[in-house]
Formats: C-alpha cells, structure tokens, sequence
C-alpha cells in the first residue's frame, strides 16, 4: 500500500509516522507513506500559499495552484484517488478504514486556514472524509487518524488479523474487558473463566461480554450488528435484568 499525504507540515507528519508500528511497517516495507509539501510547487515570488478570501471576512484560503500541481507530480500519468480531509465530509469509521486499507494507492490533502479554493476541490477531489464534527486548525491531524486507522489493517502490520477482528468496532460490537498479569492487583482478581486454559468457555464469556459492554455503553451499535440468535437471547436477559 502507497499513501501519498500533500500538506504543508510535512515533519508534522513525519515525526509521527515515524514512530511505534506504523514507524516499523515503513521500515519493513509493507505499506509507503510519503508527505509532500505543498509550498515546493508554489509559483508565487514570496513562496505565499494562501490569500485572503474573496468577498472578504477572516483568514486565509489555501490557493488553487500549488496543490494542483503538487498532485498533479505525485499522480505522475495516473489519476489517483483524492481524499481530502474536511469537516464537511463523510464521518470517519472502521469501516472506511477496512474499505481503504484494500486500496493499492490513495492520496489525502490536508487543508489548514480557513478551507482551500474550492475550484481546485472540485477538480481533484474524490471524496472528502471527516474525524468528527468539530473544527481543527488543519487536515494532518486527521490525516495521521486515517493513516493510523487504515494502515494497522494491512496485513502483516499487526502480528494476526485476530489482533483487529476481535477489537471494538471491526464486527459492530465493542470489545470485551482484556487483563494482564498479575491474577491479583489491590485485591481484584481477574475472572476465574479466563485463566482457566478452557478456550471455548472464554470465547463464550468474552462474547457475552462483548455484547454486555455494547449494551451499556453504545447501545445503538446493537441497531447494526449482526446477532445470533443466542446473542439475542443473551441481551433480552440483560434489558429484564435492567428493567
Ligand atoms: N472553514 C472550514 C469549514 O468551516 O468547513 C474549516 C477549515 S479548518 C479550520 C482547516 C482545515 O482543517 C480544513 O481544510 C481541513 O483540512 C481540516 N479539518 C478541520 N476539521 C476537520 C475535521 N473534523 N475532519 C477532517 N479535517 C478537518
């Protein structure tokens, strides 16, 4: 996987994809991360990149040229796939990041003041993709969020896919409570079930957990999950047990 970011902090960005496991994916070569910056392909004398806007009003707007042309070198004779990091758009989730992580290639273009030229939008983008709806002061936070999000789904850059498949998220349903050594801390034991060596059984109570986790704290997830019918059962006896 090759994933070009066009911003105008490139060591922002750096610094960050350098490290921990995506840092160590780069190194192995498994996926590709290049961050260009946008202020190398601007043709203004004073090296400017934005203007104030027109029709007046605070800020400034990113200009149309540089980015164009710092896309245009990165998609060489291609036409890559433009995302472009916005508030306006799509809210970011797992499944997105499953849906990108299949991609070969894909391009994301931080903007930062008050937006970018939108005719420059309107010709290269794809789509555009949101972390939240709130504002930040530009796209390489969100980018870094993407990155992150989709990269660890390419295989190889976590030990197994069960390291995800299982977590919060990827089947609908938040994940079950994890506990490490020691068996006993300030006097609270770990559940007997899972140091019992028996995988079946703590599959069962971890599913079970799963479902009770879900229930209590994002309860509209359960709308979209795909439940067995012992699920069902499972979270019926839960609601009672609530009411
Ligand atoms: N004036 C724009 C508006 O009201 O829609 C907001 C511009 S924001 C201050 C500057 C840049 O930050 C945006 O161009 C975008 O790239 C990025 N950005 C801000 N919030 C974001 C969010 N929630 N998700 C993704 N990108 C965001």
């Amino acid at each position: 996987m090759r994933i070009d970011v066009l911003t105008l902090f490139p060591e922002m960005c750096e610094s960050v994809l350098s490290e921990s496991i995506i840092g160590k994916a780069r190194q192995a070569g498994l996926i590709r991360i290049y961050c260009h910056n946008i202020r190398d392909y601007t043709k203004d004398k004073h090296k400017r990149v934005d203007d104030a806007p027109y029709g007046g009003g605070m800020g400034m707007v990113m200009s149309a040229q540089p980015i164009y042309d710092c896309y245009k070198d990165v998609c060489g004779d291609k036409k890559l796939h433009l995302i472009y990091l916005s508030p306006q758009g799509k809210v970011f989730n797992q499944e997105k990041a499953l849906e990108l992580s299949k991609m070969e290639r894909f391009v994301l273009l931080c903007g930062h003041y008050e937006g970018v030229d939108q005719r420059v939008l309107d010709e290269i983008v794809d789509e555009e993709i949101s972390i939240g709806d709130y504002v930040l002061t530009g796209g390489e936070l969100p980018a870094l969020v993407v990155i992150d999000a989709v990269c660890r789904l390419v295989p190889g850059v976590l030990a197994d896919s069960s390291c995800y498949e299982e977590e919060s998220h990827y089947k609908g349903l938040l994940e079950y409570p994890q506990y490490t050594r020691p068996a006993e801390w300030m006097g609270k034991c770990v559940p007997e079930i899972l140091l019992s060596g028996h995988h079946a059984n703590i599959q069962d109570w971890r599913r079970k957990k799963s479902l009770e986790v879900t229930f209590k704290k994002r309860p509209d997830l359960l709308e979209k999950a795909n439940l067995t019918p012992e699920d069902k059962i499972f979270l019926k006896k839960l609601k009672n047990d609530c009411e």
